[in-house]
């Protein structure tokens, strides 16, 4: 089963998803450091996401976690108005989406393992962004975000993850790792299966972004971690044909089953929010692509509908 918002769904219930996207983000510190990310308007989001439904679109993971402007009521909302699947994250973000005061730095990697398990167990907190997390709603988190943004954050946080592994060991729900590079993705792995995180439980975000030492790619994927490329139209890392290729390459290394696929969305690329891709751009322009590149449908669906409905379960 896959825990979304609105409850849990099977496997075959989940459909067509987009593993790593943004519907909503609040005002607050992420904002501050980056503008585009705020995406606080709850009808323009819900018009973003009916195009995403408009082309098929069943099901999307939003990466944003508690904390740092995740909106939980909206997501929950957003579902039942529109009808698609939405798991929510529990877990943390880079540490620059959290200000000095902020509660995560000072809190035990107990308290933070307890935060996350209740998250995914009893229901989510709200209004987390300026303080500790106390008040919860019933809508419960499903997906475990953590962030590799540097060396020293790693180093300096480390209750931070083991909080997450013992998190994830605790329900069966998967990590969703945040890293800045390859390299970041196989470290991260080495040490979350260290602490005892089943291989198949890691999900290990953008590792489209650089495009460099592929072989790690095979070795991660060999190993049954899933890698997420959600760069797909973000032209400042590579084109979408160069995207296509590495998919190729991943399938005719027999690793499509490890492939996840998303925009990892902001406001300068929603439609409705005057960007220029919106959440129809993975069926309308890089699917056709991937068909021109080889691809058939069956791995499309793979891809799109049965590696995320598997990576996404609790095990
Ligand atoms: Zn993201």
């Amino acid at each position: 089963m896959i825990q979304t918002v609105l409850g849990l769904v099977s496997k075959d219930q989940l459909g067509f998803c987009h593993s790593h996207e943004h519907l909503f983000l609040a005002d607050g510190q992420p904002a501050k450091v980056n503008p585009v990310l705020r995406l606080d308007e709850y009808n323009l989001s819900i018009s973003e996401l009916k195009l995403f439904k408009s082309v098929g679109g069943q099901a999307l993971i939003d990466a944003q976690p508690l904390g740092c402007g995740r909106m939980e009521k909206f997501l929950a909302a957003a579902s039942k108005d529109c009808g698609v699947n939405i798991v929510a994250s529990t877990g943390f973000h880079k540490m620059a989406f959290y200000d000095k005061s902020h509660w995560i730095h000072s809190f035990t990697e107990d308290q933070l393992s307890r935060i996350f398990i209740r998250e995914l167990t009893e229901g989510m907190f709200v209004n987390t962004d300026h303080s500790p997390p106390s008040e919860t709603v019933s809508f419960k988190a499903g997906n475990i975000k953590v962030a590799y943004d540097t060396e020293r954050q790693f180093d300096h946080e480390k209750k931070w993850f083991v909080a997450a592994a013992h998190a994830c060991i605790e329900t069966g729900f998967p990590i969703m790792c945040h890293v800045e590079s390859t390299k970041q993705g196989m470290d991260i792995a080495e040490f979350f299966i260290k602490q005892g995180v089943p291989p198949h439980c890691l999900i290990i975000c953008h590792m489209d972004r650089t495009l460099d030492e592929l072989n790690l790619h095979r070795e991660l994927a060999e190993m049954g971690i899933y890698l997420e490329y959600d760069t797909i139209g973000r032209f400042k890392y590579h084109s979408d044909e160069e995207e296509a290729e590495l998919i190729v390459m991943m399938e005719e290394s027999g690793l499509s089953c490890q492939i996840l696929i998303g925009l990892d969305t902001t406001r300068a690329r929603m439609k409705n929010y005057g960007g220029h891709l919106g959440l129809d751009y993975i069926q309308e322009s890089f699917i056709p692509l991937l068909k021109k590149y080889g691809l058939n449908n069956e791995v499309i669906h793979q891809i799109t509908v049965v590696n995320p409905a598997e990576a996404f379960s609790k095990k």
